[in-house]
């Protein structure tokens, strides 16, 4: 439903000269300094007691702690198996190789994500078929799959984007059918749940980042967690080379046991480890005050035209996990089609810098996905393998190619501060209530918005 007509005086409690933009000579909305408002991860002695343990036991290439992490995982989760990495990307790409992916195999993946979703597919001779995504949760639209699947379609990988589930019952349901694997990609959105379940124990076998950007945030480590046992192990002997030992049961696996299958090494530090079981031994309690504070931030803009929470519905069984990243949706029409960038510029005028527009760019448009030959093969990676030109199947992901004008960055508070947040959403809703001011002097979105990487330094 359109919002218009909102009785601007309704919504703030500010005298005239309050409501001026700050863009325009106006007060600004947000004037403290955010402080610990915005730190994360929450590094305390604990963290550091840990991972000085580690040091002073010389512990740092070993698997004691790591497998103790891995403990903490399947417990939380309620999994058979977790498995430590180096890294999200390797998580993934192990992920992948669990699920049988290989030589001129396709997985599907959205187009709007991080490139660590879809892109290992290369290095084991697989390609990717990219997917649009949904305009509202902004994840992989299930009505865009099976147009996808082909002969050699071995997996879907979804990304519960920026900490929003995805909608697993269809894609579940597609899967099923076609007989494929699906991997969740859980990055975005450690902790959160769909319909009672949480992510990353819905699909086959889900894999993440725990780089210390993310949601749970250690520093460089991954986390596999699957209730397969031949997904784990395959997933095991392909970079974990010294636990590729007798305790493997996979009839196929066990002539190669002792060297790694893939010829890579995946185990995790163990200071991220031990940093790991300390983060996660407090990530509930921290997320719930995030879920307080991001909830209250969206609330005291319900009413306000353009703006739209990107978040599961209040009150029912599914939970943004963490928030990484949060995003709001645009809706340009109601502001009397002000571009998103002209937008941010007066909500960062206001004193938060955060806002800025876009999201991650669509995957398909890079050379990368479509000329890079990156192996020598002397033609298109993408294609070299495959037994079809999967780049004519996704030339034309409309909402991934517009999405960025629709979407922006907004704060990701880790504390519940009221007062604090209700500054930061008034910065919001003075540009969108100023619109009409704003719309003078708009020359429109630039070319290109977001980028390919969305990490920002503390
Ligand atoms: C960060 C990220 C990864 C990769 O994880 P790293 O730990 O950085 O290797 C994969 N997928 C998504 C969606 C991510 O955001």
């Amino acid at each position: 439903m359109p919002r218009d007509n909102i009785d601007e005086r309704k919504c703030i409690n500010l005298s005239n000269t309050e409501h001026q933009l700050a863009l325009f000579g106006g007060p600004k909305a947000v004037t403290e300094a955010p402080g610990d408002l915005f730190t994360w991860p929450i590094v305390t002695k604990e963290d550091e007691e840990a991972a000085l343990d580690v040091l002073r036991r010389g512990a740092m290439s070993g698997t004691d702690v790591t497998k103790q992490f891995e403990g903490d995982f399947r417990e939380w989760l309620e999994v058979d198996y977790a498995l430590g990495f180096n890294n999200g990307t390797a998580s993934l790409q192990a992920a992948m190789f669990g699920c049988g992916v290989g030589i001129g195999d396709e997985v599907i993946c959205p187009s709007i994500t991080y490139w660590a979703t879809g892109a290992p597919a290369y290095s084991l001779g697989a390609t990717v078929a990219f997917a649009d995504i949904d305009p509202v949760n902004l994840c992989l639209d299930p009505n865009d799959l099976e147009r996808l699947i082909g002969e050699r379609t071995k997996a879907i990988v979804v990304v519960h984007y920026f900490g929003h589930p995805a909608d697993m019952d269809p894609i579940m349901a597609i899967a099923e059918k076609h007989k494929l694997k699906v991997i969740e990609d859980v990055s975005h959105a450690q902790g959160g749940v769909y319909k009672g379940r949480k992510l990353g124990t819905i699909g086959h076998v889900g894999a993440m980042s725990l780089m210390a950007g993310k949601s749970l945030a250690v520093g460089e480590a991954g986390m596999l967690v699957t209730n397969d046992r031949e997904i784990y192990e395959r997933a095991l002997s392909f970079g974990h080379y010294e636990r590729y030992n007798q305790e493997i049961q996979t009839e196929a696996l066990k002539p190669y046991i002792g060297l790694p299958l893939g010829g890579a090494k995946h185990r995790m530090h163990q200071l991220s480890s031990a940093v790991g079981r300390v983060q996660l031994r407090h990530y509930e309690a921290r997320q719930a005050e995030i879920r307080l504070a991001m909830n209250y931030f969206w609330d005291l803009l319900e009413d306000v035209p353009g703006l739209r929470a990107h978040r599961t519905a209040p009150g029912s069984d599914s939970l943004m996990g963490g928030w990484y990243a949060a995003h709001g949706h645009y809706v340009p029409e109601e502001l009397g089609g002000l571009s998103v960038s002209r937008f941010c510029e007066a909500v960062r005028a206001e004193g938060v810098e955060d806002c800025v527009p876009g999201c991650n760019l669509p995957l398909h448009t890079h050379p990368l996905f479509q000329s890079a030959d990156v192996y020598g093969h002397g033609r298109p990676t993408r294609i070299a393998n495959a037994a079809r030109d999967v780049r004519t199947m996704d030339r034309d992901l409309p909402v991934s190619a517009g999405i960025a004008s629709l979407v922006y960055a907004i704060p990701w508070f880790k504390h519940y501060r009221p007062q604090a947040i209700e500054r930061y959403a008034l910065a919001f809703r003075k540009a969108a209530m100023n619109y009409k001011e704003l719309l003078v002097g708009d020359e429109g979105n630039p070319a290109t918005m977001g980028g390919w990487n969305m990490f920002k330094r503390n």
